[in-house]
């Protein structure tokens, strides 16, 4: 078992308009991963009017920032107890969780699903206390408000003493300690780098995937996202798709990307630990493990609940 001090995974779990894209946005800007061209045009992990609607985020877009060495890979998650399935899955690529709060709102309801079940699958929470810049705003009493729920949520041990970070998404700094000056975010990815465990699995053995999510594009169509379970995959390589009727599919990778701010980046192969992209797998399914040709074991199929509006 190695671990992959290079990478950490992390999940964002926030109420809408409590500055997640306003967040991600400054990280974004901030690690050095934008080259002049390279605009934010569109914002990155922008709500729908659905989402708007329900106070909940259905969208699930992944985005990695590099801090120094460590590259950040950042997957949003859905905030809803409907789409419970699509929340473990997700879930299930990271090693720990931002969670955003309002400095005056505090902790929302929406939030509480997801919140459970990152506690549940033993993740490490970061909690981000947003919006201090605001005149109105009372983080230690959200704080308060934070650690209540966590207890309310049966956190665990370590998950009460959650480091928190004291941030302003808009002013683009964050701090641990509220009385600390600061003017930009350097705190916030140092907290992460610190406090998230790094992916830790075996590198050296078959390569498994569960795939957790389908992206298409343009050129190269139908895309099984994941995060590298085990071993490692390169491009040209014949793999077992593992459905879930329990036959077997053999295919060929076309292509292997792997996240870059905004959008994605042609690699030639990728290891336990990295979240990626694969082509050429064309007709597989959420849930289905892709995996070593001569081993094509399995991963336990995480069932999808059907979306039930309320
Ligand atoms: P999201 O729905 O969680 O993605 O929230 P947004 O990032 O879209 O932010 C919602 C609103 O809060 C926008 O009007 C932002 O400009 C504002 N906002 C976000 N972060 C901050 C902050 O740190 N301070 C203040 N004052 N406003 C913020």
């Amino acid at each position: 078992m190695k671990r992959r001090d290079d990478i950490r995974n992390i999940a964002i779990i926030a109420h809408v308009d409590h500055g997640k894209t306003t967040l991600v946005d400054g990280m974004l800007k901030q690690s050095g991963i934008f080259h002049a061209k390279q605009e934010v045009e569109e914002r990155v992990m922008d709500s729908n009017d659905l989402e708007k609607e329900r106070g909940i985020t259905i969208l699930a877009k992944n985005t990695a920032i590099k801090y120094k060495d460590t590259k950040i890979n950042i997957v949003d998650t859905p905030g809803h107890a409907d789409f419970g399935g699509e929340v473990e899955r997700i879930l299930k690529m990271v090693d720990g969780v931002l969670l955003i709060v309002d400095a005056f709102e505090g902790p929302m309801p929406q939030t509480k699903f997801v919140l459970t079940k990152a506690l549940e699958l033993d993740l490490t929470p970061i909690v981000v206390i947003n919006k201090v810049d605001r005149p109105d705003s009372r983080p230690q009493v959200v704080e308060d408000m934070v650690l209540d729920l966590f207890i309310e949520l049966g956190a665990s041990e370590e998950q009460i003493e959650f480091p928190v970070v004291y941030a302003s998404a808009l002013e683009g700094f964050a701090k641990t300690d509220l009385d600390e000056d600061s003017d930009n975010l350097e705190p916030l990815f140092k907290s992460v780098i610190e406090h998230i465990p790094a992916p830790y699995g075996e590198i050296e053995a078959p390569f498994q995937m569960i795939v957790t999510t389908i992206e298409y594009n343009d050129y190269v169509g139908r895309m099984a996202i994941g995060k590298v379970n085990r071993g490692e995959v390169k491009r040209g390589e014949k793999v077992a798709v593992c459905k879930q009727d329990e036959s077997i599919e053999y295919k060929n990778i076309t292509k292997i990307f792997t996240y870059q701010g905004l959008g994605k980046e042609e690699v030639e192969s990728a290891k336990m630990g990295d979240i990626i992209a694969l082509a050429g797998t064309e007709d597989i399914n959420i849930g289905e493990t892709i995996a070593d040709a001569e081993n094509p074991e399995a991963l336990p199929f995480i069932t999808i609940e059907e979306p039930t509006v309320t």
